[in-house]
């Protein structure tokens, strides 16, 4: 390629390079997505359908990116746990951030368009996605990550279950709800629920209370170091990556046992 004088510029770009031998977490987030939502008329508090979309569309970007060994989502969010050899644009961080982020819109439009046919996506609400990368030096770490997010879909379930039950069968307008709720603790949303709307919270379909997991299943895994791998066998391993099931879950990640079972998750 012939240069010219004007390529000096390219020295004013300035790339961080993610750490090496760091666990890359990539978060992504719908913009605006309350709005959205009463846009295209979601149910509340929780779409099914919609949580769906998201759900297929963060299945999609698993098979896209073979380097994405776990995934978690709930709400308009998902995390993408990436292996932590990943080499994936030379872990260059604006790569990484704007590619998921673009990749996860586009792939949120077309997943939408299946779902919903007589749902037309318009022009003046479109849905997209911001992204943010972190580096997580160890394994307590990256399950703390994960954990934090899973608490987090609880109580926000929690909230908007009681918060939506208090309007759809006590009749309450959204402020009278919301004043209700003030000050209230998770034991006193679990007794509103159960007294004031018949619900035990219980009984609450997983995929709301704990979000959804989607993981990588290795039938017979054998722990190996990248580093020792010959090209071959790291192309070997790449093709293994690429056939392995991708399983969704509506588990607990918080506790041992769903990293215990799965070694390769944090290899
Ligand atoms: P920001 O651009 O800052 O992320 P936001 O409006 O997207 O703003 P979030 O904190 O990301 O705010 O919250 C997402 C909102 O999207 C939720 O509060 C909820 O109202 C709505 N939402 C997302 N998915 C669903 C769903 N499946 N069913 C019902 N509501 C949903
Ligand atoms: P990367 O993913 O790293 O950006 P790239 O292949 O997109 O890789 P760029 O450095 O972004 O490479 O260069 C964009 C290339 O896309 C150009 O070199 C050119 O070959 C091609 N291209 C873009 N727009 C046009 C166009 N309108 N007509 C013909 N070729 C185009
Ligand atoms: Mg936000
Ligand atoms: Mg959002
Ligand atoms: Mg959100
Ligand atoms: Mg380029
Ligand atoms: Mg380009």
């Amino acid at each position: 390629m012939a240069k010219s004088r004007f390529e000096y510029v390219k020295q004013f770009e300035r790339e961080n390079f993610l750490l090496p031998q760091t666990h890359i977490v990539i978060r992504v987030d719908g913009k605006g997505f309350h709005k959205f939502s009463q846009h295209y008329q979601f149910e509340k508090p929780n779409d099914v359908a919609a949580l769906s979309v998201m759900n297929k569309t963060a299945q999609v970007m698993m098979q896209q990116f073979p380097d994405i060994v776990l995934a978690y989502g709930d709400s308009d969010e998902y995390l993408f746990l990436m292996r932590r050899d990943c080499d994936l644009f030379e872990r260059r961080e604006m790569k990484l951030v704007s590619t998921f982020a673009s990749y996860m819109s586009v792939n949120y439009l077309l997943q939408w368009n299946l779902a919903f046919p007589d749902k037309p996506i318009s022009a003046e609400r479109i849905p997209t996605f911001d992204a943010r990368a972190v580096t997580y030096p160890n394994h307590q770490t990256v399950r703390d990550y994960f954990s934090w997010r899973q608490v987090d879909c609880h109580i926000n379930n929690l909230y908007n279950t009681s918060f939506w039950g208090l309007i759809q069968n006590c009749g309450m307008t959204t402020t009278e709800a919301e004043e209700f709720l003030k000050g209230t603790v998770s034991s006193d949303k679990n007794e509103i629920l159960f007294t004031k709307c018949g619900i035990n919270y219980n009984n609450e379909p997983d995929i709301f209370k704990k979000g959804t997991v989607l993981v990588r299943e290795y039938l017979d895994w054998k722990n190996t170091l990248e580093q020792e791998l010959s090209d071959r066998q790291k192309q070997r391993q790449q093709k293994l990556r690429k056939k392995a099931e991708i399983a969704q879950h509506h588990v607990d990640i918080i506790k041992d046992d769903f990293w215990v079972q799965r070694p390769w998750l944090l290899n």
